[in-house]
């Protein structure tokens, strides 16, 4: 049996609801993000993404605002009623992310910081789980137990793409990975069709195949200026064609069973979510 779980005001994922989170990939400025959120959510998004700490390669690339970020986040989940998603990096900033976004998002990088999952398993907010680029399905699901042996059992796994041989997209989109994980888990599962291909261009077929094999919804990076992104640019759709996309995707979403979600209109609720109240077994052995 398919997990519902509840990930913002409501808002819930794994129920027959097909659910898109959407913006930046970094918080760059208020008026970037504003423009961005404002399309999102006009487009029917269900979550505003956007990350203030961000996990850069390199050193000397662009590291996020930090916490003005967060703040900038939080605004424009109160001007458009979208909860955030936003990338916690380290243990110590877990409590402060958490006061700020609806969903805290464990990045690739981050799948096997075992201390970092503890940690975000200790909270009560909803966790977006990223599988590494180089890790398997077990290492996923074993990085999510992590979280649910602390008591939050409120994890969405999130397919974003996995190294390969071929460097014609940024990462090998792995959507037999959804089949395999609803086999192996009850926790709901979204892919990330923007990293997992790195390539604007393949984020609206890549979405619809992932929708058409049975994903509970989707992360996508969406910049109001891609050519000026500081970060994964060439991967971002602009607002007119995420619009475009979230129009075939709730044509579509019928023919396979789903139901487009919509985030409630009205400001969020702090601590709407209670992720402790699930008892039956979520990952079989
Ligand atoms: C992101 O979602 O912005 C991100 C950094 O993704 P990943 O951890 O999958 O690389
Ligand atoms: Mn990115």
């Amino acid at each position: 049996m398919r997990k519902t779980l509840p990930i913002g005001p409501d808002l819930h994922i794994g129920d027959g609801s097909f659910v898109v989170m959407a913006g930046p990939c970094a918080v760059e400025s208020r008026a970037l993000l504003d423009e961005a959120a404002d399309a999102v959510a006009a487009a029917g998004a269900g979550m505003l993404r956007g990350g203030a700490f961000k996990p850069r390669t390199k050193p000397s690339s662009f590291q996020g605002l930090g916490p003005e970020g967060l703040r900038l986040l939080a605004d424009a989940s109160r001007r458009t009623g979208l909860g955030v998603v936003t990338e916690v990096l380290d243990p110590r900033d877990v409590d402060l992310v958490a006061e700020h976004a609806a969903m805290l998002q464990v990045g690739s990088r981050n799948m096997q910081n075992f201390p970092l999952l503890r940690e975000v398993g200790r909270q009560r907010k909803p966790v977006l789980l990223k599988r590494g680029a180089a890790a398997t399905i077990d290492e996923l699901l074993h990085a999510a137990e992590y979280i649910l042996n602390e008591g939050n059992e409120a994890v969405v796994l999130c397919e974003r793409g996995v190294r390969s041989f071929d460097s014609s997209t940024r990462y090998l989109l792995d959507l037999a990975a959804v089949p395999v994980l609803q086999r192996r888990t009850s926790l709901p599962v979204i892919v990330d069709p923007s990293h997992g291909t790195g390539v604007a261009d393949y984020v609206a077929p890549m979405s619809k195949a992932a929708l058409a094999v049975g994903a509970d919804g989707l992360l996508i990076e969406v910049h109001a200026r891609p050519d000026e992104a500081l970060s994964d640019g060439h991967q971002a759709l602009t607002p007119a064609r995420f619009a475009k996309l979230m129009t075939e995707l709730r044509q579509l979403a019928p023919s396979f069973g789903k139901q487009l979600a919509a985030a409630s209109r009205e400001a969020p609720r702090r601590g709407a979510a209670d992720t402790r109240s699930f008892d039956d077994k979520v990952i079989a052995p």
